[in-house]
């Protein structure tokens, strides 16, 4: 393998050479955030750079490493360097990564495998309700596709009595590395430190720990839900990986129209047209409510766009706090086709009607303005 000159390791990561451990780690951790793949898309450059920084660290957090290269430079170590990694540190990227990048995914066949329980995804279900379900609450039964532990193997993925114990780590999930007085212990890089190996993969799941079903389940739809009110089934989400606890379900609620009420919040608006003479007289007209008809009184004089505020008629609070109240908006509808009858009526009443054409009085806050212009 022709020698290309190797930058040296405390130099790549920027670090002294009596740098800690925690500096060490720490600095590491600044410069794979740095020039992670993930951040860097076609980025050839940034790539080696987070490459060599890898391999930096792969020595030099490794005592043992640490020591032959400082004594022996790149030559030291470099049964170890030129494979790329040693597979034993990576136990400790979870350390300083935490779950947020995928390691796994990134160092493809060197990738240790997951062994840390993971929570479960958590999952969206979009649920539309009547207007008079979400009202008045309801229970609904959903189908949800979601991945569930394999009841043959538990979530291990191997057949059942067929997990071997590790021969690398006999079965303890670490490796133990004697340094002077020191033991250094480190995630078995073989099994993962689950201490076991599978032989054979389990046929139910493949493998996989965890089977696709189609989970029928009861979701209890409080009255007074409205759009985008969202509604959590805690455990429902997406099964745990490696024991890990499942995700929660999220059930999203959208609600249809109503042909009649119109929804603000907890209240609920109509409009509801009368004629002239029940404007002018007055009258009793039925207006819908949520619980059927009930009568109202139209007083004498009603104006056009009146409103009139029935209360606790409304939607009921969603967390048990009463009742909205119901407006009616008033139309007065003008006749536009008149018997010859209700013309001569109409006709008469001009006779006794004041004419009242002024210009409507405007409001004070114009007459102020006008006043200091
Ligand atoms: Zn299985
Ligand atoms: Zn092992």
């Amino acid at each position: 393998m022709p020698q290309v000159t190797k930058r040296d390791y405390y130099e790549i990561l920027g670090v002294s050479r009596n740098a800690t451990e925690q500096e060490l780690k720490s600095a590491y951790r600044q410069m794979a955030l740095k020039y992670h793949p993930d951040r860097n898309p076609n980025n050839p450059e940034a790539e080696e750079k987070f490459k060599e920084a890898a391999e930096a660290y792969s020595v030099l957090s490794d005592p043992q490493k640490r020591a032959a290269y400082d004594q022996y430079g790149h030559a030291g170590v470099s049964g170890a360097a030129s494979t790329g990694f040693d597979p034993s540190v990576f136990a400790d990227f979870t350390d300083i990564f935490g779950d947020f990048f995928g390691f796994g995914d990134l160092f493809g066949s060197t990738a240790r495998r997951r062994t840390r329980p993971q929570r479960g995804e958590d999952l969206r279900y979009d649920l539309e309700l009547s207007f008079e379900d979400a009202v008045r609450g309801m229970s609904a039964e959903i189908q949800v596709p979601r991945q569930e532990v394999c009841h043959r193997c538990l979530g291990k993925g191997a057949e059942p009595g067929d997990i071997a114990t590790c021969r690398t780590c006999h079965g303890r999930g670490e490796t133990v590395y004697q340094q002077g007085f020191l033991s250094i212990r480190r995630t078995c890089p073989q099994c993962g430190g689950t201490g076991s190996v599978i032989r054979k993969a389990c046929p139910q799941c493949r493998g996989q720990g965890h089977v696709l079903t189609q989970d029928r389940l009861k979701v209890n739809i409080p009255a007074g839900v409205d759009n985008g009110t969202r509604l959590r089934l805690s455990g429902k989400g997406q099964a745990g990986i490696n024991g890990g606890p499942p995700g929660d379900l999220y059930v999203f609620i959208r609600v249809q129209d109503h042909p009649i009420f119109e929804r603000r919040e907890k209240d609920l608006h109509c409009t509801i047209p009368i004629n002239v003479a029940q404007a002018v007289l007055g009258a009793e007209i039925e207006v819908p409510t949520l619980d059927g008809t009930q009568p109202l009184k139209i007083p004498e004089g009603t104006q056009n766009g009146a409103t009139f505020r029935l209360k606790n008629q409304g939607v009921p609070d969603v967390n048990g706090r009463g009742r909205g109240d119901l407006f009616v908006h008033v139309e007065v509808k003008i006749p536009t086709k008149l018997t010859r009858e209700q013309r001569k009526l109409f006709e008469r009443l001009r006779e006794t009607l004041p004419e009242d054409n002024k210009p409507a009085e405007r409001g004070l806050f114009e007459k102020v303005k006008d006043y200091f212009m």
